[in-house]
């Protein structure tokens, strides 16, 4: 497999001096779904306008195809992108708008005609080609918006939030036919969304970005399950991971929860890497899927179990979700609606297997 896209130390400073991007980089290979995620003003939008070549890079190298394409004009770069106001043009039919950038280019009307009647059959746009874009819902002005970029046989599509102005259900639908379009053209997808929930379907990887740095780059499940610092554990996965603070104790065997003076006790392996941070603070983390209130788990974990008053519980069909608090923290679990909670005030527990510990300083995962 070859890198299709490369950036190298890239840097966007806005010329009023605004630093929005700082040593931006990743090789991108052919056929990845990059989804870059993370909190509005985190720089995701102006990185994928750099590459599109809507914005200068102030400096280091963007690599597309093998080619160093800094100083390239965007219809020269071998990208396709899709905005998202799908910038349509309302009085050309939906035929014309995939044709558009075609014509202009000077291609062979045959082959126009050829590559429009494909895109159109891709995304079901055949029986909507006369029509213009008022005259079709959202869903289908999207498609539209994606067939533009097909016709053109991009290396690269780049997209940014396509499906933010689509209600929920649609975007799900949406979601699922982007999914299925990017196997069936097997190229390369950089896809902006501040929606963690779409980076972790769509994603083969995702970048999370805040204040113009990356924070982590890794596969939807690597990223769930090892978080590389707490921004990352807040931001991917809902409900979002339960923090802990507390302190090592000086044997290097409890994890001392500072609000309630509870102990819970170190794996084996913890106990290992948690050497350097003896008598120190630390915060602990799992995601709500680890904290258990069965029988069987309370049996298996009492080291690691607590009580919890329960505030409030969600109801979410197949699961519940437990809200209440442990001392000064809001605690999450997520357990199966069969179970049966007796009494308000009833016992929980981690298990330890599944408990991430975080330096509080330069907030990194420690491992
Ligand atoms: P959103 O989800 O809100 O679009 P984003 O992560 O895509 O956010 P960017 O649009 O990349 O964020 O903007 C990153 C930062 O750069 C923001 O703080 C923004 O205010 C700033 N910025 C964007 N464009 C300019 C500009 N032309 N001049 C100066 N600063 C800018």
């Amino acid at each position: 497999m070859s890198a299709d896209v490369i950036l190298k130390d890239v840097n966007k400073v806005y010329p009023n001096g605004f630093h929005a991007v700082y040593d931006f980089n990743i090789e991108i290979q052919k056929g990845e779904f990059i989804v870059l995620a993370g909190p509005s003003g985190c720089g995701k939008s102006t990185t994928l306008r750099m590459v599109a070549g809507l914005e200068e890079i102030s400096s280091g190298e963007l690599i597309i195809n093998g080619k160093k394409v800094n100083n390239v004009a965007p219809k020269d770069r071998d990208i396709a992108m899709v905005f998202q106001n799908y910038a349509l043009y309302a009085h050309m039919t939906v035929y014309h708008n995939m044709a558009f950038s075609l014509t202009i280019r000077k291609v062979d009307p045959v082959e126009i005609h050829a590559r429009v009647m494909k895109a159109a059959e891709i995304l079901g746009l055949v029986p909507y080609l006369n029509r213009k874009p008022k005259q079709l819902s959202g869903g289908q002005r999207q498609r539209v918006a994606v067939g533009r970029a097909i016709v053109r046989d991009p290396v690269v599509f780049l997209l940014d939030e396509p499906l933010s102005n689509l209600d929920a259900k649609l975007r799900g639908s949406m979601r699922k036919e982007l999914m299925q379009l990017h196997e069936r053209l097997n190229a390369t997808f950089i896809y902006v969304t501040h929606d963690q929930i779409e980076a972790l379907t769509l994603a083969t990887r995702i970048v999370v970005m805040k204040d113009g740095y990356v924070q982590q780059i890794a596969t939807p499940k690597e990223m769930f399950d090892n978080p590389e610092n707490l921004f990352v554990a807040g931001f991917i996965g809902t409900p979002p991971m339960n923090f802990f603070q507390g302190s090592i104790d000086e044997n290097g065997e409890y994890f001392v929860h500072e609000s309630t003076g509870m102990k819970f006790k170190l794996t084996a392996h913890q106990q290992e890497i948690i050497g350097n941070y003896i008598g120190k603070r630390v915060t602990m983390a799992t995601r709500a899927e680890y904290i258990y209130i069965d029988d069987a788990h309370l049996a298996d974990n009492k080291e690691s179990t607590f009580e919890m008053n329960i505030d409030y519980v969600e109801y979410l069909g197949a699961y519940n979700l437990l809200y209440g608090n442990f001392g000064d923290e809001q605690i999450i679990s997520k357990v199966y609606s069969r179970e049966v909670i007796e009494a308000k005030n009833t016992k929980l527990c981690l298990d330890m297997n599944n408990v991430h510990f975080f330096d509080i300083e330069t907030t990194k995962r420690i491992r």
